[in-house]
Parts: structure tokens; C-alpha cells; sequence
């Protein structure tokens, strides 16, 4: 038996027979053609360009389907480049000058264009790097689905066709691999290399398959029907698993099963604690068809939609009837009267098409031109969305939320410019809601500290515990060499929760904390005791954190928050924390 550690990107577990996938890249059979054999390479380029758009529109109608559009748009974006010109000009550009074979000028265009990509991306820091890492993975199946219509490869699935179920073992897969999977058919899967925020890693979360990418190599100790196991929740891939560590994990798969339909029973259980207070749950997405979950794992609303999503893999920004069409399939899912809070685009210079004018070499991106900051500097993309939200409050509860506010002069520009845009709607004739209730996120240090004058300014505030976090220590929240010091329970960060939860309540403003720290059952009690009666986590943990709540009274969560707040350090505080759960749900410890 084996057991190598890799990158776990979607939970569960499975056990059962290998897939293995070839390993092989495809092997291009000559560089370059004699010179009258020119033509007929531009033509065969053609006609595989054409093929492979046919099997990206394919791909992007099936995910549109099961997915959602925003999944669709992945290979919406791969059937565009196919099709566009300048594209196209570019490789047959490489094949005339260089007498290339289409296969080498299709690969040799499109690694030249990824190693600009990445060289670029270098000088703007992680968040643009890991930007242009998955870019990358998403070109590289470009590259491959060329080639493969060049060469005659049968296009399309990996994925097995049905019989038994398989644990797919790969050096890499590609979004279009992994599109085509489907829990009925695969049971997990385990790749050597790849990243945490891939879109191969996205769509397996998606999909609820388990699965576990950048393991290094394993492909040569395994062959295609020995028993595996892929562990999503520890990162684990087990080879060859002995009949002691098959049975422990077939006992955690069962385990998991009956979680999973605990969880499901307490969907419709109310989220009021022990004595009768009630805690209102809801759901954090990132992309519209993600409303569902909210409604399946008991989400009383969206308390977060991270629009981020619709700017991704997009050739141009969005326009603004596609921010429409998103948010008001939201409110369609989760129905008329339940809230769905919209926050605006929190991201940096490098994920927006239209900005790469304005990108700039910031020594600290983290620290520079990113979410509300972007958005005050470009004001149509502002005032698109903005538009956008306005409209799709008719609809329902939408309410607009502000990220990254670190003045008091900040919030204000925005709302000034949310009225104008209100004005326009009106001048306009267009339907839109005028009162919608308006909100700003509290996670910069000065904002927490500032919220007893930001309470004046909007209707309810979000804690963005993620950044809070790490502005607060200084601490980058993807570093692991400073994961140490990353820990929500630190008391300088609970200070700060505190401060914003009695300016909330002074000043009457709905408080919600909707960073991770919400939805871990470790932290409940805390934030249940420290005041808060609203909580917006990813769906699926919604209904850990309704067990615990359920298990509580508010008195005794308050005399837990007391004596947290009594303590120095972290570690003291996420003891003193796992010996109370342990006390009162120990099987909600690990
Ligand atoms: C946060 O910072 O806690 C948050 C919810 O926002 P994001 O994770 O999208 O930065
Ligand atoms: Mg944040």
C-alpha cells in the first residue's frame, strides 16, 4: 500500500477500480512540410479549426445544460477563439513563413502565446500568476483539441461510457475532460499535476465528484482495474490499499453517506437555537446556478454572490444584459421574497479585459488597485453592473454590497454613483428599484474600525473574515509559510468582529459574517455569542453549522464568546473553542 499527499479540491471519498488515462501527450509526426505542401497544411488547419469550434459549441451546450451558463462559458470561450480570425491569421502566419506542419504551427502559436501570458502575469504578483496558470491548463486544451481533429484522433470524452463506476487516474485533465464526467459514471479522481483553482478543479467541485490533483508521479505504480482511493477531504490518493485501510474508508464512505443524509434531514429544520433565537443561514455563491444549492442545503437566501465568476474566460467584459441575465436567474432560484446580496466586482487589474490598459506594476497587488478601488477608477464597468443589479431588484430582494470599502469617502463615491445610475434608469423610462437596501463588506482593519460612522451610510454590514484576517496580521491568506499566523480566532481579529457587531447594533444595521470562518462548526458558538444572528457560508456546510446551533443556547454561547475574549492568543482561543464543541457535539470534532 501507498498513500501520496496531493491537493484536495472537491470532498468525499471513494474506493474502486483505476481508470488510467494516457499518459502520452500527442505526438506531433513531423515539424515543418516541403514548400508546395504549404496550402494544403493551411487547409487542413482550417478544416481542424472548424471541427474543434463544432466540439466546443458541443461541450458548451451539454455544460450549459447541467450546469449553468457560467460552466458553458468555458468552452464558450474556446469555441470563440477557434473562430476568430486573428487567431487563425496568427498560426497560418507560423506555417507559411516556416513551411510548419499544421500540427506545429497550431502547438508552437499557442505555447508562444502561453509563455507570454505567463511572463507577464510574473510581474503582477500570485493572484495574476495563478490567473495565467489556469489560462494556461484552458489553452493547452485548445492546443489539444486542435490536434486531436488534426490527427484524426475520435475527439471529445474521456469519460467512461457506463458499466461499472471508476476512479479516473491522469497525468493532467483538461476542463473539457472534465466536463464530461458525471458521479454516476466516476467515482473520484486523482491527477499528478494541476492546481487548486484550475477550472478542471471548479467543475469537479461542481459536479460533487471527489477528487485530488497535484499528487507528482504516481501513474507508473498503478495500472488501469487495480483498487484505489481518493481521499478529497485529506488530499490522500491510497494505491494498492490494504484490506484494513478498505475497510476504515469503506466505513467513512458509509459514514459520510449517512452525514449527507442527516444534513439533508435537517434542511427543514428551522436554524433557531436551543432557547428559541433564531440564526438566519445563508448560502455564498459564485455563479448563478449555484442558487440551487442554497435552496438544497437549507440556505434562507444569498448572503454573498461573488460576481467575480461572469468577468472569468471572457473574451470581453460582460455586457450588461449578461450581468441582468445572471442575477435575475438568482432571484428566480431562490424566489421573490428571500434576499440575495449582490456584491460588486472584487478583483484585481488582472482579470479584467478591459482594464489591461490600465494594469499597472504594483509592487503590492494586495495592497493596490483591486475590487471597489478598480471599479471607482473605471466607472462605465461600474456603472454596467450597477445598472444591472438595479434592474434585477424589480425581480425580488436584491440588495448591493460594496467589497474592500476602507474610507468612509469610498462608500460614499459609491453610493453617490449607484444614485446617479438610479437617475439614469429614470430618465430612461427603464424599470429598475429604487430602494434597494445597500450594504458594504468589513474586511480592511480601518473599516472594522471606522464602522460605528459607516453604520450611518447603509443598510447592513458583511464581515469578510478572509481579509479581515489577513490585513488584520499581515498574513497572506494563500501563503502557507504564514499560515501560523492566519487564524480567524486571533484576538485582534475578534476585537474587531466585536467592535462592528455593537456599531451594528447601536446604530440598528443587520450584521452578517460571510467569510469561511462562518462556515466552521468550530467557530458557531463564537460568533452566535458574540451577537451575530446571520451567517453566510458555502451551502453545502450550511447544515453542520444548523446542528450546532440548534445545540445552543444563546446565554451559554454568550458566556463561551466571554471567555474567548478573556484569552491572548489564538491557539488558546481555538482550544478552548474544540473543547467546548467536543463537549456539547463531539462527533462534530474530528
Ligand atoms: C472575505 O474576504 O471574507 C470574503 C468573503 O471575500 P472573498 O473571500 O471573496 O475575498
Ligand atoms: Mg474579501
Amino acid at each position: 500500500m501507498e498513500k501520496r499527499r496531493g491537493i484536495p479540491v472537491s470532498p468525499g471519498v471513494a474506493i474502486g477500480p483505476a481508470l488510467v488515462l494516457d499518459t502520452e501527450g500527442v505526438r506531433i509526426p513531423h515539424q515543418t512540410v516541403p514548400p508546395d505542401r504549404v496550402e494544403g497544411e493551411v487547409g487542413r488547419l482550417r478544416v481542424a479549426l472548424d471541427e474543434a469550434a463544432a466540439a466546443a459549441r458541443a461541450s458548451r451546450q451539454n455544460l450549459s445544460t447541467r450546469l449553468g451558463a457560467a460552466f458553458g462559458n468555458i468552452f464558450g470561450a474556446q469555441e470563440s477563439l477557434f473562430e476568430d480570425p486573428a487567431f487563425r491569421a496568427k498560426i497560418e502566419e507560423q506555417l507559411r513563413a516556416n513551411s510548419f506542419s499544421a500540427e506545429y504551427a497550431v502547438s508552437r502559436s499557442i505555447r508562444d502565446f502561453i509563455k507570454r501570458l505567463e511572463t507577464t502575469a510574473q510581474k503582477f504578483g500570485p493572484d495574476a500568476v495563478a490567473d495565467a496558470r489556469r489560462r494556461a491548463g484552458d489553452l493547452y486544451d485548445v492546443e489539444r483539441q486542435v490536434l486531436y481533429a488534426l490527427l484524426g484522433y475520435p475527439s471529445g470524452s474521456v469519460a467512461p461510457a457506463g458499466g461499472e463506476r471508476v476512479v479516473i487516474l491522469a497525468n493532467d485533465l483538461m476542463p473539457s475532460d472534465t466536463a464530461d464526467f458525471s458521479p454516476r459514471t466516476v467515482w473520484a479522481f486523482a491527477t499528478e499535476s494541476g492546481g487548486p483553482t484550475s477550472h478542471t478543479a471548479i467543475l469537479a467541485n461542481a459536479l460533487e465528484i471527489p477528487a485530488v490533483v497535484g499528487v507528482g508521479r504516481f501513474l507508473t505504480d498503478v495500472s488501469g482495474g487495480d483498487q484505489v482511493i481518493v481521499d478529497g477531504d485529506r488530499g490522500l490518493l491510497i494505491l494498492d490499499p490494504d484490506p484494513g485501510t478498505v475497510a476504515e474508508y469503506e466505513e467513512r464512505r458509509v459514514a459520510l453517506l449517512n452525514r449527507a443524509d442527516r444534513f439533508h434531514a435537517l434542511r427543514d429544520k428551522p436554524s433557531v437555537t436551543h432557547d428559541g433565537t433564531p440564526i438566519r443561514l445563508l448560502g455564498n455563491i459564485e455563479l448563478a446556478h449555484e442558487a440551487a444549492h442554497c435552496a438544497e442545503w437549507g440556505a434562507e437566501g444569498v448572503g454573498l454572490y461573488r460576481s467575480e465568476f461572469l468577468y472569468l474566460n471572457k473574451a470581453a467584459d460582460p455586457t450588461e444584459e449578461e450581468h441582468y441575465e445572471a442575477y435575475k436567474s438568482v432571484v428566480e432560484t431562490i424566489g421573490p421574497d428571500k434576499p440575495v446580496v449582490i456584491r460588486t466586482l472584487d478583483l484585481g487589474a488582472d482579470k479584467v479585459f478591459s482594464l489591461s490598459a490600465l494594469l499597472t506594476t504594483e509592487k503590492n497587488p494586495f495592497l493596490g488597485l483591486r475590487s471597489v478601488r478598480l471599479c471607482l477608477r473605471k466607472l462605465d464597468l461600474f456603472r454596467t453592473q450597477l445598472r444591472a443589479i438595479l434592474r434585477a431588484a424589480v425581480a425580488g430582494d436584491v440588495r448591493v454590497m460594496f467589497p474592500m470599502i476602507s474610507t468612509v469617502d469610498e462608500l460614499r463615491k459609491c453610493k453617490t454613483l449607484l444614485n446617479e445610475v438610479k437617475d439614469d434608469l429614470e430618465d430612461a423610462g427603464v424599470p429598475y428599484k429604487r430602494d434597494v437596501r445597500v450594504g458594504t463588506m468589513i474586511e480592511v482593519p480601518s473599516a472594522a474600525l471606522m464602522a460605528d460612522v459607516l453604520a450611518r451610510e447603509v443598510d447592513f454590514f458583511s464581515v469578510g473574515t478572509n481579509d479581515l484576517v489577513q490585513y488584520t496580521l499581515a498574513a497572506d491568506r494563500n501563503n502557507e509559510n504564514v499560515a501560523d499566523l492566519y487564524n480567524p480566532a486571533d484576538p485582534a481579529v475578534l476585537r474587531l468582529i466585536d467592535g462592528v457587531v455593537r456599531a451594528g447594533r447601536d446604530r440598528g444595521v443587520e450584521v452578517n459574517v460571510c467569510g469561511e470562518m462562518s462556515g466552521e462548526p468550530l467557530y458557531t458558538t463564537l460568533l452566535v455569542g458574540l451577537g451575530l444572528r446571520q451567517l453566510s457560508a458555502t451551502p453545502r456546510k450550511l447544515p453542520e453549522v444548523k446542528r450546532v446551533i440548534r445545540h445552543l443556547t444563546v446565554e451559554e454561547a454568550e458566556r463561551v464568546a466571554a471567555q474567548v475574549r478573556r484569552l491572548d492568543t489564538a491557539r488558546q482561543a481555538t482550544n478552548y473553542l474544540r473543547d467546548h464543541l467536543r463537549r456539547i457535539l463531539p462527533e462534530a470534532v474530528d
